[in-house]
């Protein structure tokens, strides 16, 4: 895939998303501790770290699936702090600006590929069925799965579910998008079908933070790199120059274990 195939499908507004002095606890299990992130517009962040370091929690906590003990969240012009009383409506324009792709996919069983995509569309944006379906179809059209519309999620391999849980996602008109080890349930050739439709993503501008172990992508289509360890940022800057050279003794470990 040499051409951006979804850059013509959708009109990517470019939002950065800024997170303040974010912390977040379960129990006694300080899990984010004063988080601070700055995502450009267009931009491209690749999160990693060991397990339990706090990333899924972190991407939680941006769209509010989990709520901050502390801490200031804002995506595009919506800006949330997490410590004042926070409208209905303000939680859902949080919502809209980002949408989310998990490692498992997430994708309604009972429905057809095509109902999955339209149907968060008709809910959410109150657009009409016949309006949502086309736009789904536009969409699995870029993937290369129109084919895929009338068959039910269990019918299609891991990759195909997984592109589909991005159309979906894209299908909301998001103006930035979270990714939590979206090809770790994949064999990695399945992954690189996801990994391609990622990267077209990212050259269509849209604004990506990207929790992976795939350093090759995090190299080649990251923009800036941020290391986790222990609910903090440990080290961050240019992908290859921390791969090639990390500052930090458990950067050094964490990248041995998975180059
Ligand atoms: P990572 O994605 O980097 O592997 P997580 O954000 O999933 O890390 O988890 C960080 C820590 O938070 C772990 O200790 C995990 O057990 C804990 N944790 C995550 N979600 C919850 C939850 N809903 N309830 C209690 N503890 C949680
Ligand atoms: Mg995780």
């Amino acid at each position: 895939m040499t051409t951006p195939i979804l850059t013509k499908a959708i009109d990517i507004p470019r939002a950065g998303v800024e997170v303040r002095n974010l912390s977040k606890s379960f129990g006694s299990n300080h899990v984010l501790q004063n988080i601070s992130m700055t995502v450009k517009p267009g931009s491209v962040t690749a999160l990693i770290g060991p397990s339990g370091s706090g990333k899924s929690t972190l991407l939680r906590c941006i769209n509010f699936l989990e709520q901050p003990d502390r801490g200031t969240i804002a995506v595009g012009d919506t800006m949330i702090d997490s410590e004042k009383t926070i409208r209905d409506i303000e939680l859902l324009a949080l919502r809209r600006e980002v949408g989310m792709v998990f490692q498992s996919f997430n994708l309604f069983p009972h429905m057809s590929v095509l109902r999955n995509i339209a149907f968060p569309q008709e809910k959410i944006l109150g657009r009409s069925r016949e309006e949502a379906e086309e736009r789904a179809l536009t969409l699995l059209a870029r993937v290369g799965l129109k084919d895929k519309a009338n068959q039910h999620p269990s019918r299609c391999s891991g990759g195909q579910q997984q592109r589909i849980a991005i159309v979906r996602a894209l299908a909301l008109n998001p103006n930035a998008m979270l990714f939590d080890e979206p090809t770790s349930a994949l064999d990695p050739e399945i992954g690189l079908e996801v990994l391609a439709v990622m990267r077209d993503l990212a050259e269509s501008g849209m604004t990506m933070i990207v929790v992976t172990h795939e350093m090759q992508f995090a190299r080649d289509v990251g923009d800036h790199l941020v290391v986790m360890a222990d609910g903090g940022i440990i080290e961050e800057g240019n992908p290859a120059q921390i791969m090639s050279a990390p500052q930090e003794e458990r950067t050094r470990r964490f990248l041995n274990a998975v180059l």
